[in-house]
């Protein structure tokens, strides 16, 4: 049971991206278009992070937090962006917490596509919200239309309580 894959089958489409190779760095891209903030689902810009629910989510409320800058190790990074990622990951818990009361979370960096990192070339920590039997209740939330749908909704309430509570305060 602890071994079991998160069952997310929206993730073909990201997994069959993969191999297009034409779309660049979507971190990048995203960064720079903050007047789709909304459609990229950017939930916080920081001073040099920027804080995504990942489109293609292991589960509800699954945020990606990356340095603005392209670097791709942890080596590369200064000690500013170290203690401001690790900061959001604190304050990225506080969120969903009020949003969606997960039981517990995954925070994870895959570092090399070998390791499962889909972008290998842009840091990124993963911050997954868990919740007791979530590995069997996903089944039921096959549908990428419902989800799409769920994680805009989702944006705007994080955004909600972001505001109502200050977040993220670094
Ligand atoms: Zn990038």
């Amino acid at each position: 049971m602890e071994r079991e894959n998160l069952w997310a089958p929206w993730r073909i489409e990201y997994i069959q991206g993969l191999d297009k190779g034409d779309e660049g760095c979507f971190i990048c891209r995203n960064l720079q278009t903050p007047q789709a903030d909304d459609a990229n689902l950017v939930l916080w810009r920081s001073e040099s992070c920027i804080v995504i629910l990942n489109h293609f989510p292991y589960n509800n409320g699954h945020l990606l937090i990356a340095p603005k800058r392209h670097i791709a190790e942890l080596d590369e990074a200064t000690d500013d962006e170290l203690l401001e990622m690790t900061k959001l990951i604190r304050e990225s818990q506080k969120v969903l917490s009020s949003a969606i009361s997960p039981h517990g979370f995954n925070v994870g960096i895959n570092l090399g596509r070998c390791a499962g990192a889909g972008l290998p070339g842009h840091l990124h920590i993963h911050v997954v919200p868990r919740w007791d039997g979530d590995t069997n209740f996903m089944n039921v939330c096959s549908d990428t239309d419902v989800v799409s749908q769920s994680l805009a909704e989702l944006l705007v309430q994080l955004k909600q309580i972001s505001k109502e509570q200050n977040l993220p305060n670094l």
